[in-house]
């Protein structure tokens, strides 16, 4: 793909269509040089952009790159991903556990926080890494699960039949294998008490080519009812192949749901919040949380103060049909579900 920049011509290596999602898992792109050069942006946005690197590295896919504008420096979809100088700043009241989930888990790899459901951390990584993620400090090793902990997590579930519903998260649960994800779908099915699994994920939309005949096989047959909860935050996030893998997930029985995260300089106005819910819509997915930023070290320069959250969710209000609006929460320590601003 030749793209016309400011700068003159630049070439853009485009993924590699017939590469399938674990090649493309592997080479995905790990360094702020290789970001910047791969859309023509001069190294002087370089400055800073180590200190943020090296507390949580640089990962973006090379289909997610290719829906970036090359030469534009605030390109939305590039902004949540290039390290900036202020993520090293600190910010009172910006922590690196804001959600406290150290407290809520009884066992590695289990985050027990709401009645009725339960939140497992299904693998350690993520295909792409999120500048503003809450998770950014967290401990991923102390929470990859062994086979033994798998044992004690279905044992937990086993035995407390209010739980009705299993959410894999991470992480991104759809970076492991699906022989391992599968196995744990049969564990999970046998367990008479559990009506639904729900995936939290962001690979069907930053590496489309996830959604295979292999995922698609056991995702598609188990007896519980599936949902997938996606991770757009700008409607330029969805492309062709986006839209294509929604149709597969939703033809496979799956309810498609997306959470966004409101951030300053990327999604912070009503027309992109609107674009956004339409477009989502359109690709067959139900709009459901607009979070609050969490407040984790080193993204507060996304935040957007809650009087300004409130007013934008006043004008979407005003505008769309009241499926496409979604719900404005917070995630506070200790409160029995999410909190509604
Ligand atoms: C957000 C979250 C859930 C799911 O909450 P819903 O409001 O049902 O989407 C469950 N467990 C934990 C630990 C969570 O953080
Ligand atoms: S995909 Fe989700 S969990 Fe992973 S870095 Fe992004 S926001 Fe965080």
């Amino acid at each position: 793909m030749i793209t016309r920049t400011p700068d003159g011509v630049q070439t853009i290596a485009a993924h590699t269509p017939d590469a399938d999602w674990q090649t493309q898992l592997r080479e995905v792109i790990r360094d702020p040089v290789t970001l910047l050069d791969a859309l023509g942006l001069p190294h002087s946005l370089l400055e800073g952009a180590y200190g943020g690197h090296r507390q949580f590295s640089v990962r973006v896919p090379r289909a997610y790159l290719n829906r970036m504008t090359p030469g534009d420096p605030d390109d939305p979809l590039l902004r949540q991903v290039l390290p900036l100088a202020q993520e090293s700043d600190s910010v009172a009241g910006f922590v690196t556990d804001p959600l406290a989930e150290a407290e809520h888990t009884p066992h590695s790899g289990l985050i027990h926080k709401y009645a009725g459901r339960v939140l497992l951390i299904a693998s350690a990584g993520c295909a792409i890494n999120c500048r503003y993620c809450f998770r950014r400090h967290f401990p991923y090793e102390d929470h990859t699960p062994s086979m033994a902990q798998w044992q004690a997590t279905l044992d937990y579930l086993r035995d407390d039949s209010s739980i009705t519903e299993a959410i894999l998260s991470g992480g991104d649960p759809l970076v492991s294998s699906d022989r391992r994800l599968a196995w744990l779908c049969r564990e999970l099915a046998d367990i008479p008490h559990l009506r639904r699994l729900r995936l939290h994920t962001r690979l069907p939309v930053v590496i489309p080519d996830r959604i295979d005949d292999a995922l698609l096989e056991w995702l598609g047959t188990t007896r519980l009812q599936r949902v997938m909860v996606l991770h757009i935050n700008h409607p330029r996030e969805i492309d062709d192949a986006v839209r294509d893998a929604c149709r597969r997930l939703r033809q496979a029985g799956v309810t498609l749901l997306n959470q966004s995260v409101l951030l300053r300089g990327i999604n912070d106005d009503a027309d992109t919040l609107a674009a956004l819910s339409e477009t989502l819509f359109e690709a067959g997915i139900q709009p459901y949380y607009l979070h609050v930023l969490d407040a984790v070290a080193g993204a507060a320069h996304f935040d957007v103060p809650d009087d300004e959250a409130r007013a934008l969710v006043a004008q979407l209000r005003a505008r769309l049909s009241g499926f496409l609006l979604p719900r404005l929460v917070r995630e506070v320590p200790g409160a029995v579900s999410k909190t509604p601003l």
